[in-house]
């Protein structure tokens, strides 16, 4: 037997697929052959590893129909008479093996992103605000300062929060903190009012300027809008009306410090 015919059947032995007699002429020249031998080492290793550790999700259908084509091509486009060694053009199919194994878990996990992202914007600024409750989970800077708090999230994320002085009308800043929604960090900046915590949530978003809209959840009141670029929550148990009144605050000091 030859190698190329060898070859052209470890597929079909590795799964089982050959007639007794082709089986037996094929595992004799495996037996004499090292690069047989070997490709077909690799080629037992690489379904093993894909069966057990690297495919957990399947890919979409056309994501396999177009990975299976390309394999296809590729084979289709090796001559009849291989100048490449065998191991490399079985090390080639390993790679595109590890490459359809790759692609599906990439595939799953954007999908999965993006089932994340569909969760609604208010369960995660609500989830979030029910988090920051937690003993230390509040506050990464602590300073009743603006001063202090605004620079802090310098680098950390990719735009400079508003954070207007409001403790004369008595909604008192506490500090800032880092959190992650849709994957992404926000700036969280953090006001108290009596015992109350306001946690005023706000990210770059395309879009035009949106009015504030208020909601209710769980006990705790939701006021979310856009401008300029930026979308903004603010979520607190504060009764509805001060709550509103601090948006209102937190807007026109807000543009004043501009
Ligand atoms: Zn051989």
């Amino acid at each position: 037997m030859r190698c190329d015919d060898c070859l052209a059947q470890l597929d079909a032995l590795h799964d089982s697929e050959l007639m007794p007699v082709e089986e037996t002429a094929l595992r004799a020249h495996l037996s004499d052959c090292p690069d047989c031998a070997r490709a077909y080492d690799i080629l037992a290793r690489t379904s093993h590893l894909l069966q057990e550790g690297l495919v957990h999700y399947s890919a979409p259908d056309v994501l396999k129909a177009r990975i299976h084509g390309a394999l296809m091509r590729e084979r289709d486009a090796e001559p009849p008479v291989r100048a490449v060694a065998p191991w490399n053009r079985w090390s080639r199919l390993a790679a595109a093996g590890l490459a359809v194994a790759l692609a599906s878990s990439a595939a799953t996990f954007a999908a999965m992103r993006q089932s994340t992202a569909a969760r609604s914007a208010a369960d995660q600024v609500l989830a979030s605000h029910v988090r920051s409750l937690m003993p230390n989970h509040l506050i990464d800077v602590a300073s009743n300062d603006q001063h202090n708090v605004k620079p802090w999230f310098n680098g950390r994320v990719d735009l400079s929060p508003q954070v207007p002085a409001l403790d004369s009308s008595g909604f008192v800043l506490a500090g800032g903190r880092l959190d992650y929604l849709a994957g992404r960090p926000v700036a969280v900046v953090v006001y108290t009012r009596r015992q109350h915590v306001i946690n005023v949530y706000s990210w770059p978003e395309a879009g035009s300027d949106t009015p504030e809209v208020t909601t209710t959840a769980q006990g705790y009141h939701l006021m979310r809008w856009s401008k300029g670029g930026v979308a903004y929550w603010v979520v607190s148990d504060l009764n509805a009306g001060e709550l509103s009144q601090f948006v209102t605050l937190y807007q026109g000091r807000g543009l004043e410090q501009r």
